[in-house]
């Protein structure tokens, strides 16, 4: 099937790490773009089990809704194992995952995202697509200055300076916290996306499968399985 030009323009990229953020993002864009691509990093993470997942999720989105089946396009997988040689925290050293002087946990990597988009955009323009979508959010974050939306609007500025493009970078998840995520899952795709994202989506900072709770699998004690469970425990008791 070759594309046109509306279809090009009418397509999007969206940084899929097979997390929850990430899934309702996909969702996010499958009910808005005529054609979804995903793509994925592979950095070293000390646990590959969320981007184990990745295949996983976009079937389920897949099998979800024919109109989703028949958007979701190509999935990108690049390998960015360099960024373990700049990098020393808890996501790629075997090291406890606990916060640091200043406030950052110590997963942190140094403009992250920054390298995720450049990558993206590069594969964007590549695939004639204008619109990157990523699950940076301000409300529940951990004090990523990567996931700022001034960081964003910024980024997309360079990226559109440094490539001659019109990219856009939508976040639309940047105001939300992390219970009223769950919900726009269940409005993007009903009971059954957020079942979804229960099931085979993945958070835990430790990598933790063997563990089920009412929202997910994982450890139940890291700062991301935190936020993903007493969000989802403000989700269940908000809605009817
Ligand atoms: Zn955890």
């Amino acid at each position: 099937m070759t594309q046109t030009e509306s279809d090009k323009a009418n397509a999007a990229l969206v940084l899929f790490s097979g997390g929850q953020d990430s899934t309702t993002c996909l969702a996010w864009a499958l009910d808005r773009f005529g054609r979804v691509e995903t793509i994925g990093f592979d950095y070293g993470q000390r646990h590959r089990v969320e981007l184990d997942c990745r295949a996983g999720v976009r079937a389920g989105l897949a099998a979800l809704k024919p109109d989703w089946r028949a958007r979701l396009g190509e999935d990108h997988v690049i390998d960015l194992a360099v960024l373990g040689q700049i990098s020393n925290t808890a996501l790629t050293q075997a090291v406890e995952i606990e916060a640091v002087a200043g406030g950052l946990p110590n997963t942190f990597v140094p403009g992250r995202n920054l390298m995720f988009l450049t990558f993206a955009a590069a594969v964007a323009y590549r695939r004639g697509i204008a619109a990157l979508v990523g699950g940076m959010c301000e409300t529940d974050y951990s004090g990523y200055p990567d996931c700022r939306d001034a960081t964003m609007k910024a980024m997309a500025q360079a990226l559109n300076l440094g490539m001659e493009k019109n990219f856009t970078i939508e976040t639309p998840l940047m105001w939300l916290d992390k219970e009223a995520t769950w919900r726009l899952a269940f409005e993007l795709g009903g009971a059954a996306l957020v079942d979804l994202i229960r099931e085979d989506t993945h958070t835990c900072y430790r990598g933790d499968r063997t563990h089920r709770y009412d929202w997910g699998y994982g450890c139940g004690a890291c700062p991301a399985c935190n936020l993903r469970s007493e969000g989802y425990r403000r989700y269940v008791a908000a809605t009817p």
